[in-house]
């Protein structure tokens, strides 16, 4: 599971079809998924699966139900109401659309909120303001902020070598950029991603009283990036912000010139209790589910998560896979398909602070013995389907 953070309009989403393109590979590859072995496919099969296009084609829901998460539910981050919203639209969308059985999985999920964020760098005797966006979990600063002089690494390996003598009562800036060489993003976003989840306590390790991170983003602009990051209890908490890559280069340019940078952050942010919330979960029976009781009974999934950091639209992150997973199981149904095992749309909640829809939905199936054949989740953003990892 990636910590991703997608900051591409809806807009632009839409415009592109590969949701559609991505649910129909996804239907295909659910309908097909362990039902046709090695065998050569009939004249029937064909027309079945052109039968599969054509309704993808002429009665998808899914972009009208992408728009609806999106635009009128909006940001959704864990133990928000509008979180709660998404569980109720998301289980009467999959109701609406006749799946045999549509069910919550009760899970308590951490409630993080941002509140207020105000940063600014100082150098050259002026103060320049700097966007600045918590980073999820964080503790918020003391009221009157946190000011201290900033020391740049490019890695956590870095602040072994610098020690607590130059650590000490510092903010330490974290800017290793991602790697623009590689084709898969996604590597250079897990080569960097470090920076942002441990940053903060290897740096509270020597004594540092705050740390900011270059955006996890190829893109130089003035957006920065919030995401997750884990405290280590063996150390002391301290605050922790994401800053746009235009700043970091501002910031790193005036170290390398030599001079004194001083660092200003205020943030507010705040944990409450674990809140109530909910997996939601769609099925289309397996033809063995009536008239055989006693024939074990298998399951394959697919899903996306419903929680969306608080700062965007959660469009490709992930609500395109939520509406893809629903749309998948409602196509087959339109169609009159009757898989060989149990076919599920998972709405799993969480998935961005603390994983834990996914951790109960493991939980339950384990101890409810359903044996999962396979299970596929939908969450690098609604792109071109090239593989499956
Ligand atoms: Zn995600």
């Amino acid at each position: 599971m990636l910590y991703t953070r997608f900051n591409m309009p809806l807009t632009a989403l839409k415009s592109t079809y590969l949701v559609a393109l991505k649910v129909l590979v996804l239907t295909l590859l659910l309908a097909f998924t362990g039902s046709l072995k090695a065998q050569v496919y009939s004249k029937e099969d064909s027309i079945f699966i052109r039968s599969i296009f054509n309704t993808a084609l002429t009665k998808a829901e899914c972009y009208d139900n992408l728009e609806h998460i999106c635009k009128k539910i909006g940001h959704r981050l864990s133990g928000s109401d509008a979180a709660a919203k998404a569980v109720d639209y998301t289980y009467s969308v999959m109701q609406k659309a006749n799946f045999d059985t549509v069910f919550k999985q009760d899970v308590m999920v951490p409630h993080w909120v941002r509140g207020n964020e105000k940063a600014s760098v100082s150098y050259d005797g002026k103060k320049h303001t700097v966007k600045i966006k918590a980073l999820g979990g964080s503790i918020a600063t003391p009221k009157k902020g946190i000011t201290a002089d900033v020391i740049e690494v490019q890695g956590i390996e870095e602040l072994a070598k610098l020690g607590k003598e130059k650590i000490q009562g510092k903010i330490v800036f974290f800017n290793r950029p991602m790697d623009p060489t590689n084709i898969n993003t996604f590597v250079s976003y897990g080569t960097c991603v470090d920076q942002r989840w441990q940053g903060p306590s290897e740096a509270a390790k020597y004594g540092a009283v705050a740390t900011i991170v270059r955006s996890m983003t190829m893109a130089l602009d003035d957006y920065p990036h919030t995401g997750s990051m884990r405290y280590v209890d063996s150390f002391p908490k301290i605050p922790c912000g994401a800053i746009s890559t235009l700043a970091a280069n501002d910031i790193s340019a005036n170290i390398k010139a030599g001079k004194k940078v001083v660092f200003k952050m205020q943030l507010s942010c705040e944990t409450l209790p674990d809140a109530p919330s909910h997996n939601v979960v769609g099925q289309l029976n397996s033809h063995k589910a009536t008239g055989f009781k006693n024939i074990p009974q298998t399951y394959i999934i697919c899903g996306g998560h419903l929680d969306s950091w608080d700062v965007g639209d959660g469009a490709h992150d992930d609500g395109a896979g939520c509406v893809q997973s629903i749309e998948a199981l409602r196509l087959l149904k339109i169609v009159g398909y009757t898989p060989n095992s149990n076919l599920r749309a998972v709405m799993f909640m969480n998935e961005e602070n603390g994983l834990k829809g996914g951790t109960k939905y493991a939980e339950l199936a384990d101890k409810n013995n359903e044996k999962h054949l396979f299970a596929l989740e939908s969450d690098e953003g609604g792109f071109t389907p090239v593989a499956f990892t």
